[in-house]
Protein backbone atom coordinates (compact mmCIF):
# COMPACT_ATOMS: atom_id res chain seq x y z
CA UNK A 1 0.00 0.00 0.00
CA UNK A 2 1.30 3.38 -0.97
CA UNK A 3 -0.01 6.86 0.88
CA UNK A 4 -0.25 9.56 -1.09
CA UNK A 5 0.98 12.98 -0.09
CA UNK A 6 -1.58 15.26 1.14
CA UNK A 7 0.53 18.83 1.23
CA UNK A 8 -1.13 21.65 -0.87
CA UNK A 9 -0.60 21.84 -4.46
CA UNK A 10 2.53 24.37 -4.22
CA UNK A 11 4.53 21.20 -2.59
CA UNK A 12 2.83 18.60 -5.10
CA UNK A 13 6.40 18.48 -7.23
CA UNK A 14 8.66 18.03 -4.01
CA UNK A 15 6.35 14.98 -3.17
CA UNK A 16 5.77 13.44 -6.63
CA UNK A 17 7.29 10.16 -5.25
CA UNK A 18 4.47 9.02 -2.57
CA UNK A 19 5.35 8.03 0.79
CA UNK A 20 5.26 4.14 1.34
CA UNK A 21 3.01 3.18 4.28
CA UNK A 22 5.04 1.90 7.35
CA UNK A 23 7.81 2.88 9.43
CA UNK A 24 10.96 2.52 7.96
CA UNK A 25 13.52 0.67 10.56
CA UNK A 26 17.15 -1.08 9.54
CA UNK A 27 16.12 -0.24 5.90
CA UNK A 28 13.03 -2.68 6.20
CA UNK A 29 9.71 -1.02 5.78
CA UNK A 30 7.78 -1.96 8.57
CA UNK A 31 3.94 -2.44 9.23
CA UNK A 32 1.81 -0.55 11.63
CA UNK A 33 -1.61 -1.07 13.04
CA UNK A 34 -2.95 1.38 15.62
CA UNK A 35 -5.80 -0.43 17.67
CA UNK A 36 -7.02 2.37 19.94
CA UNK A 37 -8.67 5.10 18.34
CA UNK A 38 -11.98 7.39 19.17
CA UNK A 39 -14.39 7.96 17.13
CA UNK A 40 -17.00 10.82 18.07
CA UNK A 41 -20.02 12.91 18.33
CA UNK A 42 -18.34 16.41 20.09
CA UNK A 43 -22.36 17.16 21.56
CA UNK A 44 -22.37 13.09 23.57
CA UNK A 45 -19.20 14.66 25.44
CA UNK A 46 -19.77 15.84 29.08
CA UNK A 47 -18.76 19.40 29.36
CA UNK A 48 -16.28 19.27 31.56
CA UNK A 49 -13.87 17.14 29.41
CA UNK A 50 -14.98 18.95 25.88
CA UNK A 51 -12.46 21.91 28.19
CA UNK A 52 -10.23 19.35 29.38
CA UNK A 53 -9.95 18.12 25.41
CA UNK A 54 -9.88 21.70 23.81
CA UNK A 55 -6.82 22.74 25.93
CA UNK A 56 -4.53 19.97 24.87
CA UNK A 57 -5.07 21.29 20.99
CA UNK A 58 -2.79 23.12 19.91
CA UNK A 59 -2.89 26.87 19.01
CA UNK A 60 -4.90 27.69 16.92
CA UNK A 61 -7.03 24.46 16.44
CA UNK A 62 -8.53 25.46 19.82
CA UNK A 63 -9.91 28.78 18.63
CA UNK A 64 -12.87 26.02 16.99
CA UNK A 65 -12.43 22.91 18.63
CA UNK A 66 -16.00 22.08 18.57
CA UNK A 67 -15.65 21.94 14.21
CA UNK A 68 -12.66 20.73 14.51
CA UNK A 69 -13.42 18.01 16.81
CA UNK A 70 -16.48 17.01 14.67
CA UNK A 71 -14.48 16.59 11.62
CA UNK A 72 -11.01 14.38 12.97
CA UNK A 73 -13.60 12.20 15.20
CA UNK A 74 -15.26 11.15 12.23
CA UNK A 75 -14.55 8.00 10.44
CA UNK A 76 -13.12 9.71 7.71
CA UNK A 77 -11.25 12.24 9.37
CA UNK A 78 -9.90 9.32 11.42
CA UNK A 79 -8.55 7.16 8.70
CA UNK A 80 -6.64 10.77 7.27
CA UNK A 81 -5.10 10.82 10.49
CA UNK A 82 -3.74 7.56 9.84
CA UNK A 83 -3.02 8.08 6.19
CA UNK A 84 -0.94 11.18 6.80
CA UNK A 85 0.63 8.37 10.04
CA UNK A 86 1.45 6.00 7.16
CA UNK A 87 -0.81 3.63 9.14
CA UNK A 88 -2.16 0.65 7.37
CA UNK A 89 -5.58 0.16 9.79
CA UNK A 90 -7.08 1.12 13.03
CA UNK A 91 -9.37 -0.40 15.37
CA UNK A 92 -12.25 2.20 16.55
CA UNK A 93 -13.87 2.00 19.68
CA UNK A 94 -17.04 2.35 21.25
CA UNK A 95 -17.38 3.99 24.68
CA UNK A 96 -20.11 4.21 26.71
CA UNK A 97 -19.14 6.36 29.80
CA UNK A 98 -21.98 9.22 29.99
CA UNK A 99 -20.22 10.34 33.27
CA UNK A 100 -16.97 11.04 32.04
CA UNK A 101 -15.66 10.48 28.66
CA UNK A 102 -19.08 10.57 26.85
CA UNK A 103 -20.56 7.66 24.79
CA UNK A 104 -19.26 6.55 20.73
CA UNK A 105 -22.14 3.93 20.07
CA UNK A 106 -21.50 0.46 19.14
CA UNK A 107 -23.55 1.63 15.90
CA UNK A 108 -21.35 4.61 15.14
CA UNK A 109 -18.21 2.11 15.40
CA UNK A 110 -20.32 -0.24 13.07
CA UNK A 111 -21.11 2.57 10.74
CA UNK A 112 -17.55 3.75 10.68
CA UNK A 113 -15.95 -0.16 9.94
CA UNK A 114 -18.62 -0.94 7.43
CA UNK A 115 -17.53 2.97 5.63
CA UNK A 116 -13.65 1.70 5.77
CA UNK A 117 -13.96 -2.11 5.59
CA UNK A 118 -10.06 -2.21 4.32
CA UNK A 119 -9.25 0.38 6.95
CA UNK A 120 -11.24 0.15 10.06
CA UNK A 121 -12.14 -2.72 12.60
CA UNK A 122 -14.08 -2.04 15.83
CA UNK A 123 -14.77 -3.03 19.41
CA UNK A 124 -18.07 -2.94 20.78
CA UNK A 125 -18.91 -2.09 24.47
CA UNK A 126 -22.06 -2.05 26.54
CA UNK A 127 -23.67 0.00 29.61
CA UNK A 128 -23.21 -1.18 33.27
CA UNK A 129 -24.84 1.48 35.07
CA UNK A 130 -28.09 -0.20 35.49
CA UNK A 131 -26.78 -3.83 35.62
CA UNK A 132 -28.72 -4.95 38.49
CA UNK A 133 -31.95 -4.63 35.87
CA UNK A 134 -31.03 -4.74 32.95
CA UNK A 135 -27.04 -7.09 32.44
CA UNK A 136 -29.41 -10.17 30.21
CA UNK A 137 -30.36 -7.08 27.99
CA UNK A 138 -27.14 -5.57 27.75
CA UNK A 139 -25.36 -8.59 27.50
CA UNK A 140 -27.72 -9.85 24.35
CA UNK A 141 -26.92 -6.26 22.65
CA UNK A 142 -23.14 -6.69 22.94
CA UNK A 143 -23.46 -10.12 21.25
CA UNK A 144 -25.64 -8.75 18.74
CA UNK A 145 -22.59 -6.05 17.99
CA UNK A 146 -19.97 -8.35 17.94
CA UNK A 147 -21.43 -10.58 15.71
CA UNK A 148 -20.97 -7.52 12.89
CA UNK A 149 -18.55 -7.70 9.81
CA UNK A 150 -15.07 -6.28 11.50
CA UNK A 151 -16.30 -6.21 15.57
CA UNK A 152 -13.25 -7.97 16.60
CA UNK A 153 -13.28 -7.04 20.78
CA UNK A 154 -15.04 -5.57 23.61
CA UNK A 155 -13.96 -2.22 25.41
CA UNK A 156 -14.13 -1.59 28.78
CA UNK A 157 -12.84 0.98 31.41
CA UNK A 158 -13.44 0.09 34.28
CA UNK A 159 -12.30 3.19 36.22
CA UNK A 160 -14.59 5.77 33.65
CA UNK A 161 -17.54 2.68 34.06
CA UNK A 162 -17.19 2.89 37.71
CA UNK A 163 -17.26 -1.36 38.17
CA UNK A 164 -15.10 -3.01 40.27
CA UNK A 165 -12.51 -5.18 38.21
CA UNK A 166 -13.20 -8.84 40.41
CA UNK A 167 -16.81 -7.91 40.41
CA UNK A 168 -17.82 -11.30 40.08
CA UNK A 169 -21.08 -9.54 38.48
CA UNK A 170 -19.34 -9.04 35.19
CA UNK A 171 -17.71 -11.73 34.81
CA UNK A 172 -20.38 -12.77 31.84
CA UNK A 173 -18.67 -10.46 29.85
CA UNK A 174 -15.60 -11.95 30.23
CA UNK A 175 -17.40 -15.36 29.46
CA UNK A 176 -19.43 -13.68 26.51
CA UNK A 177 -16.21 -12.77 25.01
CA UNK A 178 -14.36 -16.42 25.25
CA UNK A 179 -17.07 -17.90 23.63
CA UNK A 180 -17.53 -15.38 20.81
CA UNK A 181 -13.82 -15.89 20.32
CA UNK A 182 -13.33 -11.88 21.16
CA UNK A 183 -10.94 -10.19 22.82
CA UNK A 184 -11.54 -7.43 25.91
CA UNK A 185 -9.35 -4.44 25.86
CA UNK A 186 -9.88 -2.71 29.83
CA UNK A 187 -8.66 0.41 30.25
CA UNK A 188 -5.90 0.16 33.44
CA UNK A 189 -4.24 2.81 34.94
CA UNK A 190 -5.72 6.16 36.61
CA UNK A 191 -7.81 8.33 34.03
CA UNK A 192 -6.94 12.02 33.86
CA UNK A 193 -10.41 12.69 32.45
CA UNK A 194 -12.77 14.47 35.52
CA UNK A 195 -15.08 12.09 37.51
CA UNK A 196 -13.49 8.92 37.24
CA UNK A 197 -12.68 6.34 40.04
CA UNK A 198 -9.53 6.30 41.85
CA UNK A 199 -8.91 3.41 43.90
CA UNK A 200 -6.93 0.59 42.92
CA UNK A 201 -9.88 -1.62 42.33
CA UNK A 202 -10.78 -0.08 39.65
CA UNK A 203 -7.35 1.00 37.90
CA UNK A 204 -5.04 -1.51 39.04
CA UNK A 205 -5.01 -4.47 37.30
CA UNK A 206 -3.75 -7.39 39.62
CA UNK A 207 -7.73 -7.19 40.85
CA UNK A 208 -8.15 -8.52 37.14
CA UNK A 209 -6.04 -11.67 37.77
CA UNK A 210 -9.05 -13.48 39.18
CA UNK A 211 -11.31 -13.01 35.96
CA UNK A 212 -8.00 -13.43 33.75
CA UNK A 213 -7.93 -16.76 35.61
CA UNK A 214 -11.00 -18.03 35.33
CA UNK A 215 -11.23 -17.21 31.49
CA UNK A 216 -7.79 -18.89 29.61
CA UNK A 217 -10.09 -18.53 26.32
CA UNK A 218 -10.22 -14.63 26.61
CA UNK A 219 -7.60 -12.69 25.63
CA UNK A 220 -7.24 -10.03 28.10
CA UNK A 221 -5.41 -6.23 26.62
CA UNK A 222 -4.32 -4.20 29.74
CA UNK A 223 -4.56 -1.05 28.40
CA UNK A 224 -1.83 1.92 28.80
CA UNK A 225 0.52 -0.70 30.80
CA UNK A 226 -1.22 0.67 34.18
CA UNK A 227 0.16 4.06 33.34
CA UNK A 228 -0.38 6.25 36.59
CA UNK A 229 -1.72 8.96 34.01
CA UNK A 230 -2.46 11.35 37.36
CA UNK A 231 0.97 11.80 38.71
CA UNK A 232 3.11 10.93 35.05
CA UNK A 233 4.34 7.43 36.59
CA UNK A 234 4.64 3.64 35.74
CA UNK A 235 2.13 3.10 38.39
CA UNK A 236 0.84 -0.32 37.98
CA UNK A 237 3.49 -1.34 35.03
CA UNK A 238 5.32 -4.15 36.78
CA UNK A 239 1.99 -5.39 37.91
CA UNK A 240 0.82 -5.88 34.19
CA UNK A 241 3.91 -7.66 33.31
CA UNK A 242 4.04 -9.88 35.47
CA UNK A 243 0.20 -10.99 34.96
CA UNK A 244 1.57 -10.96 31.15
CA UNK A 245 4.36 -13.54 32.08
CA UNK A 246 1.82 -15.73 33.93
CA UNK A 247 -0.89 -15.85 31.78
CA UNK A 248 -0.68 -16.93 27.93
CA UNK A 249 -4.15 -14.73 27.71
CA UNK A 250 -2.70 -11.67 28.35
CA UNK A 251 -1.62 -8.72 26.37
CA UNK A 252 -0.13 -5.37 26.58
CA UNK A 253 -1.36 -2.49 25.04
CA UNK A 254 0.97 1.02 24.86
CA UNK A 255 -1.46 3.75 23.98
CA UNK A 256 -1.60 7.28 25.41
CA UNK A 257 1.57 6.94 28.29
CA UNK A 258 4.10 7.96 26.30
CA UNK A 259 2.48 11.55 24.81
CA UNK A 260 4.25 14.49 25.17
CA UNK A 261 1.27 15.29 28.12
CA UNK A 262 1.93 12.24 30.33
CA UNK A 263 5.56 11.60 29.87
CA UNK A 264 7.31 15.17 28.14
CA UNK A 265 10.96 13.82 28.37
CA UNK A 266 10.30 10.27 26.81
CA UNK A 267 12.05 8.15 29.65
CA UNK A 268 9.15 6.74 31.32
CA UNK A 269 8.19 5.38 28.03
CA UNK A 270 11.89 4.23 27.04
CA UNK A 271 11.70 2.55 30.80
CA UNK A 272 8.38 0.68 30.02
CA UNK A 273 9.93 -0.85 26.86
CA UNK A 274 13.16 -1.71 28.65
CA UNK A 275 11.44 -3.59 31.16
CA UNK A 276 8.69 -5.00 28.58
CA UNK A 277 12.24 -6.56 26.85
CA UNK A 278 13.44 -7.94 30.57
CA UNK A 279 10.11 -9.74 31.35
CA UNK A 280 10.25 -11.37 27.61
CA UNK A 281 6.57 -10.42 26.77
CA UNK A 282 7.24 -8.39 23.31
CA UNK A 283 5.24 -11.17 21.74
CA UNK A 284 2.49 -9.63 24.01
CA UNK A 285 2.91 -6.11 22.53
CA UNK A 286 -0.11 -4.58 20.44
CA UNK A 287 0.31 -0.99 19.30
CA UNK A 288 -2.27 1.54 20.13
CA UNK A 289 -2.20 5.67 20.33
CA UNK A 290 -5.35 6.89 22.22
CA UNK A 291 -5.96 9.20 19.02
CA UNK A 292 -7.41 10.78 17.05
CA UNK A 293 -6.95 13.74 19.94
CA UNK A 294 -5.73 16.43 18.11
CA UNK A 295 -4.60 16.87 14.38
CA UNK A 296 -1.10 14.81 13.72
CA UNK A 297 -1.34 13.39 17.36
CA UNK A 298 -1.85 9.33 15.47
CA UNK A 299 1.41 10.35 13.84
CA UNK A 300 3.75 11.99 16.40
CA UNK A 301 2.72 8.98 19.04
CA UNK A 302 4.15 7.20 16.46
CA UNK A 303 7.40 8.50 16.28
CA UNK A 304 7.59 8.36 19.97
CA UNK A 305 6.61 4.98 20.11
CA UNK A 306 9.48 4.23 17.59
CA UNK A 307 11.80 6.35 19.14
CA UNK A 308 11.07 5.00 22.93
CA UNK A 309 11.60 1.36 21.18
CA UNK A 310 14.98 2.15 19.53
CA UNK A 311 16.01 3.90 22.27
CA UNK A 312 15.28 0.57 24.71
CA UNK A 313 17.37 -1.77 21.98
CA UNK A 314 14.58 -3.28 20.12
CA UNK A 315 15.29 -5.38 17.08
CA UNK A 316 13.65 -4.58 13.19
CA UNK A 317 12.05 -8.03 14.17
CA UNK A 318 10.91 -6.59 17.33
CA UNK A 319 9.39 -3.72 16.41
CA UNK A 320 7.45 -5.40 13.77
CA UNK A 321 5.95 -7.41 16.49
CA UNK A 322 5.17 -4.91 18.34
CA UNK A 323 3.15 -2.43 15.54
CA UNK A 324 1.47 -5.22 13.54
CA UNK A 325 3.01 -8.41 13.94
CA UNK A 326 0.95 -9.20 17.09
CA UNK A 327 -1.93 -8.01 16.26
CA UNK A 328 -2.10 -10.30 13.11
CA UNK A 329 -1.27 -13.10 15.16
CA UNK A 330 -4.29 -12.60 17.82
CA UNK A 331 -6.79 -11.40 15.44
CA UNK A 332 -5.74 -12.34 11.98
CA UNK A 333 -6.56 -10.07 8.87
CA UNK A 334 -3.00 -10.38 7.73
CA UNK A 335 -4.41 -8.83 4.00
CA UNK A 336 -4.48 -5.74 6.26
CA UNK A 337 -1.02 -4.99 6.02
CA UNK A 338 -0.84 -5.95 2.11
ZN1 LIG B 1 -8.78 5.59 24.89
Amino acid sequence: MRRLCLLPLVFALTCAESQPYGVEIDGEQIPVIDMHLHPGDWDSIPPETRSYLTERFPFPFKLNAAKLAAGILSPSGIVEELDAAGIHAGVLFAVYAPRTVGIATNELVIRGVGQYPRRLLGLASLRVDRWATDSASQLARLEAALSKEGMIGIKLAHAHMHFRMDDPAYFGIYELAGRLGKAVYLHTGSSPFPGTSREPAYTDPTYLEPAIAAYPQTIFILGHLGYDFANRQPGALEACLELARRYPNVYLEPSALGSEGSDPDGENFKKTFERIKESGVIDRVIYGSDGPQSPGFVATYLERTVAAMQAAGYTADEVRAVLSGNFVRVFGREWLIQ
